[in-house]
C-alpha cells in the first residue's frame, strides 16, 4: 500500500490582547482563565484529525489571532499533543504581536519544537502603527525580534502592510529598512483592505489611506526595494531571503491537503474541503465532525492555476495538462501572450509567471488567460 503524503496542520488562536482597528480576522480579547480550555480542546482535535486521516504533517502553524498569547506553557502542551503527528524536520511557525512577545520565553519555544516566528510589525512609523490600532512600538517590535534571535531563532518573519494612514514612500522605505536591519529573513507585505463593520471603516481615518493608484506605486516600491535587500519576492505578498520561503503557506498555494483546527480554520484533504464556523461556543462544545462545514469539493484545474499563478514560479501548462488532461494547455498559452509584451508576465517554455505589474491585475489577468 502506498504512503500516505505529509499534510499541513494549522492552528487557529483566535485570541488577541486589544482588537486592532482594521481587523477583520476571528479574533477577540478573551481572560487567560479561557486559554486552558481552549487548548485542551485543540489537543483533542489533533487527535481526532490525526486519527481520521492518520497522516503525519510536515509543517505546523499556529495562526490567529495571537498565538503567542497564550504564553510558552500551553503553547508547549500543544506542541507535545501534536507531537507523535509531526515528522522530525516539521517547519513550525508561531504568530505573534511584538507588543505582547516579551512575557514570552522564546527558548522554551524553541526547546518545544517551534522553529518560525511570524510577528505582525505592519509599520516602523509610530503615527501609522497608533492609527492601525496597534498595541506596540516599533522599538518594542525591534526589541522582540532581537530576544528572539538571542534564543536561536534564525527564520523570523515581518509583516508589513501597504496603504497605511498617513504612509508616504518615504515611510515604507524607512520600514522596509528597518525590517532588513533587524536581520529577519522573511517578509510579507500586504494591502490594507478596509472591511466593513471594522471601526477603521467607520472611522475618519480610511480617508487617509492611500487610494488605489497610490497603493500599486507602494506595491511596485516594496517588490524593488525588499528585493535589493535580498528578500526575493516567491508569491504575490511574499518575500524571503535564500532557503527561508514559508514551506506551511506554499503548501497553500500548490494546493497540498491541511487541516485547520479552531473557530474559522479550513481543511483540503483527500478531495474535501470544510471549515468550522467563526464560533468558539462550537468549537469547544460540539463533536468535531457535526460541526465541519462543506465548501465546494476543490482541487479543480482552475483552483490549481488560479493558486499557481500566485507564486513567482508561475503555472506549468505541461504539468497542468499532465493532472487535468482535459484542459487545453495550448489555449491558455495563446491567452497569455498579448500580455507578455506590455511586462504583466512571462512566459518561459511551458511556464506562465505573472511580473509585480501583473500581480496588481492578478484577478482579471487570471480570467483572462484561463478562459
Ligand atoms: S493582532 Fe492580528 S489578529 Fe489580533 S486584532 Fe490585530 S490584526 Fe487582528
Amino acid at each position: 500500500m502506498n504512503k500516505k503524503p505529509d499534510a499541513g496542520l494549522y492552528i487557529h488562536v483566535p485570541f488577541c490582547a486589544q482588537k486592532c482597528r482594521y481587523c477583520d480576522f476571528y479574533s477577540f480579547p478573551k481572560g487567560e482563565e479561557f486559554f486552558e480550555i481552549y487548548k485542551n480542546r485543540v489537543i483533542e482535535a489533533i487527535d481526532f484529525y490525526g486519527k481520521r486521516y492518520a497522516r503525519r504533517y510536515n509543517s505546523l502553524y499556529f495562526g490567529g489571532g495571537t498565538p503567542l498569547l497564550l504564553g510558552e506553557k500551553h503553547l508547549c502542551d500543544i506542541m507535545e499533543g501534536a507531537k507523535p503527528f509531526l515528522t522530525s524536520d516539521a517547519e513550525v511557525t508561531a504568530e505573534g504581536n511584538p507588543g505582547i512577545s516579551e512575557r514570552v520565553d522564546f527558548s522554551v519555544l524553541k526547546n518545544a519544537g517551534i522553529n518560525r516566528l511570524s510577528f505582525g510589525l505592519q509599520s516602523s512609523d509610530e503615527r501609522e502603527l497608533s492609527a492601525l490600532g496597534r498595541i506596540h512600538s516599533a522599538k518594542e517590535a525591534a526589541e522582540t525580534v532581537k530576544s528572539a534571535q538571542k534564543a536561536g531563532f534564525d527564520n523570523i518573519s515581518l509583516d508589513l502592510m501597504l496603504g497605511i494612514p498617513y504612509q508616504t514612500e518615504e515611510s515604507l522605505l524607512r520600514s522596509i529598512d528597518f525590517c532588513a536591519s533587524l536581520g529577519v529573513s522573511h517578509i510579507s507585505s500586504y494591502m490594507l483592505k478596509i472591511e466593513e463593520g471594522t471601526p477603521l471603516s467607520k472611522s475618519e481615518l480610511r480617508f487617509l489611506c492611500a487610494d488605489e493608484e497610490k497603493v500599486s506605486d507602494f506595491y511596485l516600491l516594496a517588490c524593488e526595494e525588499l528585493e535589493k535587500r535580498g528578500f526575493m519576492q516567491y508569491e504575490i505578498s511574499n518575500f524571503a531571503k535564500d532557503g527561508k520561503r514559508s514551506f506551511h503557506n506554499t503548501r497553500y498555494w500548490l494546493d497540498d491537503e491541511y487541516i485547520g483546527i479552531g473557530p474559522s480554520a479550513h481543511s483540503f484533504m483527500e478531495g474535501r474541503r470544510f471549515y468550522f464556523d467563526r464560533s468558539i461556543k462550537d468549537f469547544l462544545e460540539k463533536p468535531f465532525d457535526e460541526i465541519e462545514k462543506e465548501e465546494s469539493s476543490g482541487g479543480g484545474w482552475e483552483e490549481f492555476s488560479m493558486l499557481r499563478l500566485r507564486l513567482t514560479d508561475g503555472l506549468d501548462v505541461s504539468e497542468l495538462k499532465k493532472r487535468f488532461p482535459e484542459v487545453s494547455g495550448e489555449k491558455i498559452l495563446e491567452n497569455a501572450k498579448p500580455f507578455e509584451a506590455p511586462g504583466l508576465l512571462k512566459i518561459s517554455g511551458s511556464r506562465i509567471s505573472f511580473t509585480p505589474k501583473g500581480f496588481l491585475l492578478s484577478n482579471a489577468l487570471t480570467a483572462e488567460i484561463l478562459y
